[in-house]
Protein backbone atom coordinates (compact mmCIF):
# COMPACT_ATOMS: atom_id res chain seq x y z
CA UNK A 1 0.00 0.00 0.00
CA UNK A 2 1.17 3.37 -0.76
CA UNK A 3 1.51 5.86 2.02
CA UNK A 4 2.26 9.30 1.53
CA UNK A 5 2.66 12.25 3.90
CA UNK A 6 3.78 15.74 3.54
CA UNK A 7 6.22 17.08 5.29
CA UNK A 8 7.10 21.22 5.46
CA UNK A 9 10.94 22.02 5.58
CA UNK A 10 11.83 25.35 6.75
CA UNK A 11 15.43 27.43 6.79
CA UNK A 12 16.59 23.71 8.47
CA UNK A 13 15.28 23.67 11.67
CA UNK A 14 13.21 21.47 13.31
CA UNK A 15 9.95 22.86 12.08
CA UNK A 16 7.28 19.71 13.75
CA UNK A 17 5.60 17.84 12.47
CA UNK A 18 1.61 18.12 11.50
CA UNK A 19 -0.32 15.60 9.83
CA UNK A 20 -2.85 15.88 6.67
CA UNK A 21 -3.53 12.72 4.55
CA UNK A 22 -4.78 12.70 1.02
CA UNK A 23 -6.07 9.08 1.50
CA UNK A 24 -5.74 5.59 3.24
CA UNK A 25 -2.53 5.20 1.54
CA UNK A 26 -1.67 8.91 1.68
CA UNK A 27 -0.94 11.97 4.14
CA UNK A 28 0.88 15.37 5.50
CA UNK A 29 3.01 15.97 8.11
CA UNK A 30 4.99 18.51 8.69
CA UNK A 31 8.17 17.24 9.73
CA UNK A 32 9.65 20.53 11.31
CA UNK A 33 8.23 21.75 14.20
CA UNK A 34 9.74 23.59 17.05
CA UNK A 35 10.70 21.40 20.05
CA UNK A 36 8.36 22.70 23.03
CA UNK A 37 10.86 21.53 25.28
CA UNK A 38 14.55 21.23 24.31
CA UNK A 39 14.45 24.33 21.32
CA UNK A 40 18.42 23.19 21.35
CA UNK A 41 17.75 20.18 20.02
CA UNK A 42 19.43 19.56 15.95
CA UNK A 43 18.59 17.60 13.33
CA UNK A 44 19.98 14.43 12.98
CA UNK A 45 23.01 13.99 10.65
CA UNK A 46 23.22 10.31 9.69
CA UNK A 47 22.00 9.44 6.20
CA UNK A 48 19.76 6.58 7.72
CA UNK A 49 17.26 8.81 9.11
CA UNK A 50 16.54 11.69 6.50
CA UNK A 51 13.30 11.20 5.18
CA UNK A 52 12.96 11.15 1.11
CA UNK A 53 9.99 12.86 0.17
CA UNK A 54 7.90 11.77 -2.55
CA UNK A 55 8.93 11.38 -6.75
CA UNK A 56 7.11 14.25 -8.59
CA UNK A 57 5.32 12.09 -10.85
CA UNK A 58 3.42 10.39 -7.68
CA UNK A 59 2.10 13.66 -6.62
CA UNK A 60 -1.87 13.31 -7.18
CA UNK A 61 -2.85 15.61 -10.37
CA UNK A 62 -5.90 16.89 -8.45
CA UNK A 63 -3.43 17.69 -5.22
CA UNK A 64 -1.12 20.11 -7.15
CA UNK A 65 -1.55 23.88 -7.24
CA UNK A 66 -1.89 24.46 -11.33
CA UNK A 67 -0.18 27.54 -11.76
CA UNK A 68 3.35 27.06 -9.76
CA UNK A 69 6.21 26.35 -11.90
CA UNK A 70 8.77 24.05 -9.79
CA UNK A 71 12.29 25.23 -8.65
CA UNK A 72 15.46 22.94 -8.53
CA UNK A 73 14.76 23.36 -4.49
CA UNK A 74 11.42 22.32 -4.64
CA UNK A 75 12.47 19.30 -6.15
CA UNK A 76 15.88 18.09 -3.89
CA UNK A 77 15.77 15.13 -1.99
CA UNK A 78 17.68 15.01 1.23
CA UNK A 79 19.34 11.77 0.27
CA UNK A 80 20.13 13.38 -2.78
CA UNK A 81 18.67 10.61 -4.32
CA UNK A 82 17.33 11.70 -7.94
CA UNK A 83 14.32 8.96 -8.09
CA UNK A 84 13.04 10.86 -4.38
CA UNK A 85 12.47 14.08 -5.38
CA UNK A 86 10.36 16.29 -3.30
CA UNK A 87 6.87 17.88 -4.03
CA UNK A 88 6.29 21.07 -2.81
CA UNK A 89 3.29 22.10 -4.77
CA UNK A 90 0.43 21.25 -2.41
CA UNK A 91 -2.60 22.86 -3.10
CA UNK A 92 -4.12 24.37 0.29
CA UNK A 93 -7.79 22.90 -0.83
CA UNK A 94 -6.29 19.22 -0.60
CA UNK A 95 -7.98 18.68 2.11
CA UNK A 96 -11.67 19.76 1.28
CA UNK A 97 -14.49 17.78 2.06
CA UNK A 98 -12.55 16.13 5.15
CA UNK A 99 -13.81 17.54 8.67
CA UNK A 100 -11.40 19.47 10.56
CA UNK A 101 -12.69 18.06 13.78
CA UNK A 102 -9.98 18.59 16.83
CA UNK A 103 -8.66 15.33 18.63
CA UNK A 104 -8.62 16.36 22.61
CA UNK A 105 -6.17 13.13 22.43
CA UNK A 106 -3.71 14.95 19.73
CA UNK A 107 -1.58 17.89 20.10
CA UNK A 108 -1.46 18.32 16.19
CA UNK A 109 -2.72 21.22 14.76
CA UNK A 110 -4.41 20.41 11.88
CA UNK A 111 -5.37 23.87 10.18
CA UNK A 112 -1.99 24.75 8.27
CA UNK A 113 -0.79 22.72 5.77
CA UNK A 114 0.65 25.71 3.57
CA UNK A 115 4.37 24.02 4.71
CA UNK A 116 3.33 20.36 3.68
CA UNK A 117 4.90 18.50 1.33
CA UNK A 118 3.99 14.92 0.06
CA UNK A 119 6.27 12.09 0.96
CA UNK A 120 5.52 8.06 -0.10
CA UNK A 121 6.29 6.20 3.49
CA UNK A 122 7.62 3.09 1.01
CA UNK A 123 10.66 5.06 0.48
CA UNK A 124 11.38 5.94 4.02
CA UNK A 125 10.76 2.50 5.64
CA UNK A 126 10.77 2.26 9.51
CA UNK A 127 13.65 0.84 10.40
CA UNK A 128 17.12 0.81 11.85
CA UNK A 129 18.40 4.69 11.57
CA UNK A 130 21.19 4.94 14.07
CA UNK A 131 19.54 7.48 16.55
CA UNK A 132 20.30 6.65 20.11
CA UNK A 133 22.28 8.34 23.08
CA UNK A 134 20.50 10.86 24.87
CA UNK A 135 18.97 12.80 22.16
CA UNK A 136 16.71 9.06 22.00
CA UNK A 137 16.91 7.92 25.71
CA UNK A 138 15.32 11.66 27.15
CA UNK A 139 11.88 11.56 24.98
CA UNK A 140 11.27 7.98 26.39
CA UNK A 141 12.34 9.46 29.52
CA UNK A 142 9.43 12.19 29.39
CA UNK A 143 7.42 9.73 27.89
CA UNK A 144 7.45 6.94 30.81
CA UNK A 145 8.62 9.55 33.56
CA UNK A 146 6.09 12.31 33.52
CA UNK A 147 3.25 11.09 31.34
CA UNK A 148 2.59 7.68 31.59
CA UNK A 149 4.85 5.94 34.41
CA UNK A 150 4.43 2.45 34.97
CA UNK A 151 1.52 1.64 36.89
CA UNK A 152 2.70 0.12 40.57
CA UNK A 153 1.58 -3.41 41.46
CA UNK A 154 -1.30 -2.30 43.45
CA UNK A 155 -2.66 -0.36 41.15
CA UNK A 156 -5.97 -0.24 40.79
CA UNK A 157 -6.48 2.24 37.91
CA UNK A 158 -7.47 0.45 34.68
CA UNK A 159 -7.10 3.61 32.40
CA UNK A 160 -3.58 4.58 33.60
CA UNK A 161 -2.75 0.99 33.31
CA UNK A 162 -3.87 1.09 29.55
CA UNK A 163 -1.89 4.34 28.68
CA UNK A 164 1.19 2.36 29.70
CA UNK A 165 0.93 -0.65 28.06
CA UNK A 166 -0.11 1.16 24.77
CA UNK A 167 3.06 3.43 24.71
CA UNK A 168 5.06 0.41 26.15
CA UNK A 169 3.82 -1.48 23.01
CA UNK A 170 4.42 0.99 20.93
CA UNK A 171 7.68 1.75 21.70
CA UNK A 172 8.56 -2.69 21.62
CA UNK A 173 6.48 -2.69 18.04
CA UNK A 174 9.69 0.09 17.34
CA UNK A 175 11.98 -1.43 18.79
CA UNK A 176 11.03 -4.54 16.83
CA UNK A 177 11.24 -2.65 13.66
CA UNK A 178 14.65 -2.14 14.40
CA UNK A 179 15.54 -5.42 14.95
CA UNK A 180 13.26 -6.46 11.35
CA UNK A 181 15.09 -4.25 9.39
CA UNK A 182 18.97 -3.89 10.65
CA UNK A 183 22.27 -2.12 9.06
CA UNK A 184 24.08 -5.25 9.76
CA UNK A 185 27.11 -4.24 7.59
CA UNK A 186 27.42 -0.63 7.18
CA UNK A 187 30.48 -0.40 4.44
CA UNK A 188 28.29 -2.97 2.41
CA UNK A 189 25.21 -1.15 2.96
CA UNK A 190 23.83 -4.63 4.27
CA UNK A 191 20.30 -5.00 5.78
CA UNK A 192 18.90 -7.35 7.59
CA UNK A 193 17.46 -9.21 10.66
CA UNK A 194 18.95 -8.24 14.07
CA UNK A 195 18.46 -11.37 16.18
CA UNK A 196 20.30 -9.84 19.18
CA UNK A 197 18.47 -6.57 19.24
CA UNK A 198 15.01 -8.40 19.18
CA UNK A 199 16.14 -10.43 22.29
CA UNK A 200 17.91 -7.84 24.32
CA UNK A 201 15.22 -4.99 23.63
CA UNK A 202 11.69 -7.03 23.76
CA UNK A 203 11.84 -10.95 23.50
CA UNK A 204 13.21 -11.38 27.30
CA UNK A 205 10.83 -9.08 28.66
CA UNK A 206 7.40 -10.95 28.05
CA UNK A 207 5.67 -8.02 29.61
CA UNK A 208 6.90 -5.80 26.75
CA UNK A 209 5.35 -8.58 24.23
CA UNK A 210 2.33 -8.66 26.30
CA UNK A 211 2.00 -4.82 26.04
CA UNK A 212 2.95 -5.10 21.72
CA UNK A 213 -0.41 -7.68 21.27
CA UNK A 214 -2.38 -5.49 23.84
CA UNK A 215 -1.89 -2.70 21.60
CA UNK A 216 -2.17 -4.34 18.10
CA UNK A 217 -5.66 -5.29 19.85
CA UNK A 218 -6.35 -1.89 21.46
CA UNK A 219 -6.21 -0.97 17.91
CA UNK A 220 -7.87 -3.38 16.23
CA UNK A 221 -10.63 -3.12 17.88
CA UNK A 222 -10.24 0.93 17.18
CA UNK A 223 -10.43 -0.04 13.14
CA UNK A 224 -13.67 -2.34 13.53
CA UNK A 225 -15.71 -0.01 15.53
CA UNK A 226 -14.86 2.79 12.97
CA UNK A 227 -15.51 0.15 10.20
CA UNK A 228 -18.57 1.69 9.00
CA UNK A 229 -16.85 5.16 8.71
CA UNK A 230 -13.76 3.82 6.98
CA UNK A 231 -15.98 2.03 4.30
CA UNK A 232 -17.93 4.89 3.45
CA UNK A 233 -14.99 7.80 3.40
CA UNK A 234 -13.51 9.24 0.43
CA UNK A 235 -10.18 8.02 -0.93
CA UNK A 236 -9.50 9.80 -3.43
CA UNK A 237 -5.92 9.54 -5.06
CA UNK A 238 -6.07 11.38 -8.00
CA UNK A 239 -5.57 8.16 -9.90
CA UNK A 240 -8.44 5.57 -10.27
CA UNK A 241 -6.67 2.43 -9.64
CA UNK A 242 -5.15 3.28 -6.82
CA UNK A 243 -8.68 4.29 -5.58
CA UNK A 244 -9.91 0.81 -6.37
CA UNK A 245 -7.15 -0.65 -4.69
CA UNK A 246 -7.41 1.21 -1.63
CA UNK A 247 -11.08 0.80 -1.42
CA UNK A 248 -10.49 -3.07 -2.56
CA UNK A 249 -7.53 -3.07 0.42
CA UNK A 250 -10.22 -1.62 3.06
CA UNK A 251 -12.79 -4.08 2.54
CA UNK A 252 -10.55 -6.92 3.16
CA UNK A 253 -9.45 -5.67 6.22
CA UNK A 254 -12.81 -4.95 7.49
CA UNK A 255 -14.48 -7.80 6.64
CA UNK A 256 -12.16 -10.39 7.16
CA UNK A 257 -14.46 -13.62 8.19
CA UNK A 258 -11.14 -14.55 9.97
CA UNK A 259 -10.48 -11.66 11.63
CA UNK A 260 -14.03 -11.32 12.97
CA UNK A 261 -13.86 -14.65 14.44
CA UNK A 262 -10.94 -14.80 16.32
CA UNK A 263 -11.55 -11.36 17.66
CA UNK A 264 -15.20 -10.59 18.18
CA UNK A 265 -14.53 -7.92 20.82
CA UNK A 266 -10.38 -7.54 20.43
CA UNK A 267 -10.63 -5.29 23.71
CA UNK A 268 -13.74 -4.13 25.45
CA UNK A 269 -13.45 -0.30 25.86
CA UNK A 270 -16.97 0.14 27.53
CA UNK A 271 -15.04 -0.95 31.04
CA UNK A 272 -13.48 2.35 31.46
CA UNK A 273 -14.08 5.62 32.82
CA UNK A 274 -17.19 4.07 34.65
CA UNK A 275 -16.38 5.05 38.14
CA UNK A 276 -17.55 8.54 39.80
CA UNK A 277 -13.92 9.93 38.86
CA UNK A 278 -14.39 8.74 35.53
CA UNK A 279 -14.70 12.25 33.22
CA UNK A 280 -11.74 13.82 35.69
CA UNK A 281 -9.53 11.03 34.67
CA UNK A 282 -10.16 10.97 31.38
CA UNK A 283 -9.25 14.56 30.70
CA UNK A 284 -6.08 14.06 32.89
CA UNK A 285 -5.01 11.10 30.79
CA UNK A 286 -6.06 13.01 27.37
CA UNK A 287 -3.24 15.88 28.74
CA UNK A 288 -0.85 13.13 29.56
CA UNK A 289 -1.11 11.66 25.42
CA UNK A 290 -1.36 15.34 24.16
CA UNK A 291 1.89 15.69 26.11
CA UNK A 292 3.39 12.22 24.57
CA UNK A 293 2.31 13.91 20.99
CA UNK A 294 3.91 17.27 21.82
CA UNK A 295 6.99 14.98 22.62
CA UNK A 296 7.42 13.64 19.08
CA UNK A 297 8.22 17.11 17.57
CA UNK A 298 11.67 16.63 19.81
CA UNK A 299 12.18 13.27 18.08
CA UNK A 300 16.42 14.60 16.64
CA UNK A 301 16.02 12.07 13.66
CA UNK A 302 13.53 12.99 10.89
CA UNK A 303 12.38 9.31 9.86
CA UNK A 304 11.81 8.52 13.67
CA UNK A 305 10.02 11.66 13.79
CA UNK A 306 7.86 10.75 10.66
CA UNK A 307 7.20 7.45 11.80
CA UNK A 308 6.83 8.73 15.53
CA UNK A 309 4.35 11.46 14.74
CA UNK A 310 2.65 8.72 12.63
CA UNK A 311 1.93 6.22 15.00
CA UNK A 312 1.47 8.45 18.00
CA UNK A 313 -1.33 10.19 15.68
CA UNK A 314 -2.51 6.62 15.13
CA UNK A 315 -2.66 5.78 18.68
CA UNK A 316 -5.02 9.22 19.55
CA UNK A 317 -7.35 8.28 16.64
CA UNK A 318 -8.06 4.74 18.25
CA UNK A 319 -8.47 6.41 21.80
CA UNK A 320 -10.22 8.68 19.97
CA UNK A 321 -12.58 6.26 18.30
CA UNK A 322 -12.70 3.72 21.65
CA UNK A 323 -13.36 6.94 24.20
CA UNK A 324 -14.27 10.15 22.76
CA UNK A 325 -16.87 9.48 19.89
CA UNK A 326 -19.72 7.75 18.71
CA UNK A 327 -20.02 6.16 22.00
CA UNK A 328 -22.77 4.87 24.23
CA UNK A 329 -22.52 7.96 25.78
CA UNK A 330 -24.72 10.52 24.80
CA UNK A 331 -23.11 13.58 25.00
CA UNK A 332 -20.15 12.05 22.47
CA UNK A 333 -20.31 12.99 18.82
CA UNK A 334 -20.69 10.98 16.20
CA UNK A 335 -17.46 9.91 15.09
CA UNK A 336 -15.41 11.92 12.40
CA UNK A 337 -12.24 10.98 11.55
CA UNK A 338 -9.76 13.52 9.12
CA UNK A 339 -7.65 12.11 6.60
CA UNK A 340 -4.67 12.05 8.10
CA UNK A 341 -6.33 10.12 11.09
CA UNK A 342 -7.56 7.88 8.95
CA UNK A 343 -4.11 6.83 7.53
CA UNK A 344 -2.34 7.17 11.15
CA UNK A 345 -4.91 4.36 12.53
CA UNK A 346 -4.53 2.23 9.30
CA UNK A 347 -0.80 2.42 9.14
CA UNK A 348 -0.52 2.22 12.91
CA UNK A 349 -2.54 -1.16 12.89
CA UNK A 350 0.25 -2.58 9.90
CA UNK A 351 2.71 -1.68 11.85
CA UNK A 352 1.43 -3.24 14.91
CA UNK A 353 0.84 -6.47 13.02
CA UNK A 354 3.98 -6.91 10.93
CA UNK A 355 5.39 -6.81 14.33
CA UNK A 356 3.48 -9.08 16.18
CA UNK A 357 3.95 -11.45 13.60
CA UNK A 358 7.94 -11.15 13.19
CA UNK A 359 7.92 -11.52 17.24
CA UNK A 360 5.40 -14.61 16.75
CA UNK A 361 8.16 -16.50 13.83
CA UNK A 362 11.19 -15.48 15.85
CA UNK A 363 10.47 -15.72 19.39
CA UNK A 364 9.80 -18.65 21.70
CA UNK A 365 8.00 -15.85 24.12
CA UNK A 366 5.94 -14.67 21.44
CA UNK A 367 4.85 -17.92 20.65
CA UNK A 368 3.44 -18.61 24.18
CA UNK A 369 1.80 -14.98 23.64
CA UNK A 370 -0.75 -16.33 20.97
CA UNK A 371 -2.31 -18.36 23.66
CA UNK A 372 -3.44 -15.73 25.68
CA UNK A 373 -4.38 -12.98 22.55
P1 LIG B 1 15.42 2.46 24.19
O1 LIG B 1 14.56 1.76 23.21
O2 LIG B 1 15.82 3.88 23.92
O3 LIG B 1 14.65 2.41 25.60
C1 LIG B 1 14.95 3.32 26.67
C2 LIG B 1 14.54 2.65 27.98
O4 LIG B 1 13.12 2.48 27.99
C3 LIG B 1 15.12 1.24 28.15
O5 LIG B 1 16.36 1.26 28.76
C4 LIG B 1 14.07 0.57 29.02
O6 LIG B 1 14.28 0.89 30.39
C5 LIG B 1 12.80 1.22 28.59
N1 LIG B 1 12.06 0.42 27.58
C6 LIG B 1 12.52 -0.06 26.40
N2 LIG B 1 11.54 -0.70 25.73
C7 LIG B 1 10.45 -0.61 26.51
C8 LIG B 1 9.12 -1.08 26.37
N3 LIG B 1 8.69 -1.72 25.27
N4 LIG B 1 8.24 -0.85 27.38
C9 LIG B 1 8.62 -0.19 28.49
N5 LIG B 1 9.87 0.29 28.67
C10 LIG B 1 10.77 0.08 27.70
N6 LIG B 1 15.53 4.25 16.18
C11 LIG B 1 15.67 3.67 14.97
O7 LIG B 1 16.73 3.11 14.68
N7 LIG B 1 14.62 3.67 14.06
C12 LIG B 1 13.43 4.27 14.34
O8 LIG B 1 12.52 4.29 13.51
C13 LIG B 1 13.27 4.89 15.62
N8 LIG B 1 12.11 5.52 15.94
C14 LIG B 1 12.02 6.15 17.13
C15 LIG B 1 10.85 6.84 17.45
C16 LIG B 1 10.76 7.52 18.65
C17 LIG B 1 9.47 8.25 18.95
C18 LIG B 1 11.85 7.54 19.55
C19 LIG B 1 11.76 8.31 20.85
C20 LIG B 1 13.01 6.85 19.26
C21 LIG B 1 13.11 6.15 18.06
N9 LIG B 1 14.27 5.45 17.74
C22 LIG B 1 14.38 4.86 16.52
C23 LIG B 1 15.31 5.23 18.74
C24 LIG B 1 15.07 3.88 19.48
O9 LIG B 1 13.73 3.79 19.93
C25 LIG B 1 15.97 3.73 20.71
O10 LIG B 1 15.81 4.83 21.55
C26 LIG B 1 17.45 3.58 20.36
O11 LIG B 1 17.62 2.53 19.42
C27 LIG B 1 18.28 3.25 21.62
O12 LIG B 1 17.79 2.06 22.22
P2 LIG B 1 18.10 1.58 23.70
O13 LIG B 1 18.48 0.15 23.66
O14 LIG B 1 19.04 2.54 24.35
O15 LIG B 1 16.70 1.60 24.49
Amino acid sequence: MLVRFQLAAKENKLKGVHWKFSNTEGGAVKLWCDCPFWPDDGMCRLRDCSVCECPENEFPETFKKPSKVLTKEDLMCQEENPQATVDRTLDKKVFKGWVEVDNPWTNDDETDNSEMTYVNLQLNPERYTGYTGPSARRIWDAIYSENCPKYASGEMCQEKKVLYKLISGLHASISVHIAADYLLDEKANQWGQNFEILHDRVLRYPERVRNLYFTFLFVLRAVTKASDYLEQAEYDTGNHEDDLKTESLLEQMLYNPKLRAACPLPFDEAKLWQGQSGPELKLQIQKQFRNISALMDCVGCEKCRLWGKLQVLGLGTALKTLFSAGSDNKSSPPLQLQRNEVIALVNLLNRLSESVKFVHEMGPAGQKMVGHV
